[in-house]
């Protein structure tokens, strides 16, 4: 393989079936319906489809409100058993 110059670089991945960071082969640019860009390729392992998704708006991750909830609370009130 020759690398001429260095202005671009395979775009990275990560691959559901590998579960790890792979170079997308073959990777094209696809614009969504959205406006958003996006790269679609390969993985050069498993040849499992990869699609990565351009932040093309600036906003780099999406804003996922997660409150913390204290888990389920065991309510179970003490109930005296009184045989009668
Ligand atoms: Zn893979």
């Amino acid at each position: 393989m020759k690398h001429r110059g260095g202005k671009f670089s395979m775009p990275e991945g990560y691959c559901v079936k590998c579960k790890a960071r792979k170079e997308i082969v073959g990777a094209v640019e696809e614009t969504m319906k959205n406006g958003r860009k996006a790269i679609k390729g390969k993985c050069p392992t498993c040849g499992t489809v990869m699609f990565k998704i351009l932040g093309g708006k600036g906003s780099s991750a999406p804003a996922t409100p997660q409150p913390e909830a204290p888990g389920p609370a065991a309510s179970d009130p003490p109930k005296p058993t009184s045989s009668s």
